[in-house]
């Protein structure tokens, strides 16, 4: 049986609550609803019980002594473990601000004191069920996940078999050159390709070695501009270097450099013939910013976080542009995260795409919000 096939597990609900009445009442209610229930009577004692077991939901006071019902919910959105549990609100308190505030700080529902018990019942059977469906849904992610990494790993062998072969091929003067260099090509995106896909994987779960040390960004940008200027003058375009002088991040100089050859692919592939790509370094309200500029078709604000998902590419008429497999800016976020550092992307004027990579200043060592 499948885990979503399993048939629902009694839930556990904690109920938090100054009051022993309120608490006697809420758990003897549940209790008839065929839920198990525990108790706690503030929010400290609430906070080392939902570290100690893991609980399905929370009923949750707002007023009590100690930490109160506001604290609980900051608590709990630190945590990762904690931070989908629903939390429903059941307070004396109705006024909008308290309500606002929260469901702000991520509460899942609100009920005035007294509540109708049929209104809790069915606020309570709906958040259990996001939450089972949320789970399930966690679920077929890691086993896709799992499998894709598996496939991906497994397809290095026979594609390093097919190059090989395609080596000995040229060197014994066998088969056409033209196919043959079609397979090269074909061989070696599918191998970049790979390569990507378990870069990702290891981001993501932080086995990719990060080194982060102090990053010379003007030496940094005239490497990549010697580096890539060739490549923009075979395809017309104008590869522009401005830096601050003086500005050192703190970045893995490897994975920073993959993250600008990603930037600088896709604004080389969406450019304008004859237009001018820039990337420009500064510093920016304690941080360092370095920004890659193109003058090629833009991309639509609402797509300005979409992108950064795996395998997303955007729909355009105006770029006609549709190779890669939507990889790269996923690895870009990835790797950005893992520096402590961030990335967004934002519409140039008056049109084209700005990538804005924000690094740690070697100069100011604040984190990065
Ligand atoms: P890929 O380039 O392999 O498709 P990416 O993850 O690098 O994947 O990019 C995702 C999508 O974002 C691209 O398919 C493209 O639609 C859009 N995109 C990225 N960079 C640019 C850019 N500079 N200008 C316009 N669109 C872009």
């Amino acid at each position: 049986m499948t885990p979503l096939q399993a048939p629902p597990a009694t839930a556990l609900i904690l109920v938090v609550d100054d009051s022993k009445l309120n608490r006697d009442l809420l758990c003897e209610y549940l209790d008839a609803l065929g839920y198990a229930s525990e108790s706690c009577q503030n929010g400290t004692a609430a906070v080392a019980r939902l570290e100690e077991r893991s609980f399905d939901a929370v009923l949750l006071d707002i007023d009590m002594p100690e930490l109160d019902g506001y604290g609980v919910l900051e608590y709990m959105k630190t945590r990762d473990a904690l931070q989908f549990i629903p939390v429903i609100m059941i307070s004396g308190r109705d006024d909008v601000p308290s309500i606002a505030r929260c469901l702000e700080l991520g509460a899942t529902d609100f009920l005035s004191k007294p509540f109708n018990p049929k209104i809790l019942e069915a606020r309570l059977s709906g958040s259990l069920e996001k939450k089972r469906l949320r789970e399930a849904e966690q679920e077929l992610i890691r086993m896709r996940d799992a499998l894709t990494h598996m496939i991906v790993h497994d397809l290095g062998n026979p594609l390093s078999v097919i190059q090989m072969n395609l080596q000995m091929m040229r060197m014994l003067g066998e088969g056409d050159t033209e196919r043959l260099g079609h397979l090269d090509r074909a061989a070696s995106a599918m191998g970049t390709m790979i390569e990507s896909m378990l870069d990702l994987s290891k981001l993501e779960s932080g086995t990719m070695p990060v080194r982060l040390a102090e990053v010379d960004m003007t030496a940094l940008l005239e490497q990549v501009e010697a580096e890539y200027a060739p490549f923009a003058s075979d395809r017309d375009l104008v590869l522009g270097v401005e830096v601050e002088s003086g500005l050192v991040a703190i970045a893995d100089v490897l994975l920073l450099g993959r993250v600008l050859a990603n930037l600088l692919t896709n604004a080389f592939k969406y450019a304008r013939p004859a237009t001018r790509i820039l990337i420009s370094a500064r510093r920016d309200n304690g941080d360092v910013r370095l920004i890659v500029e193109d003058d090629g078709p833009g991309i639509p604000d609402e797509l300005h976080e979409r992108i950064f998902d795996r395998y997303y590419q955007v729909e355009s008429a105006e770029s006609g542009v549709r190779a890669g497999v939507g990889l790269g800016l996923a690895f870009c976020r990835l790797a950005m995260n893992a520096m402590d550092g961030a990335i967004r992307a934002e519409s140039a004027a008056p049109h084209g795409t700005c990538f804005v990579v924000t690094l740690i200043d070697a100069n100011n060592r604040r984190r990065i919000s």
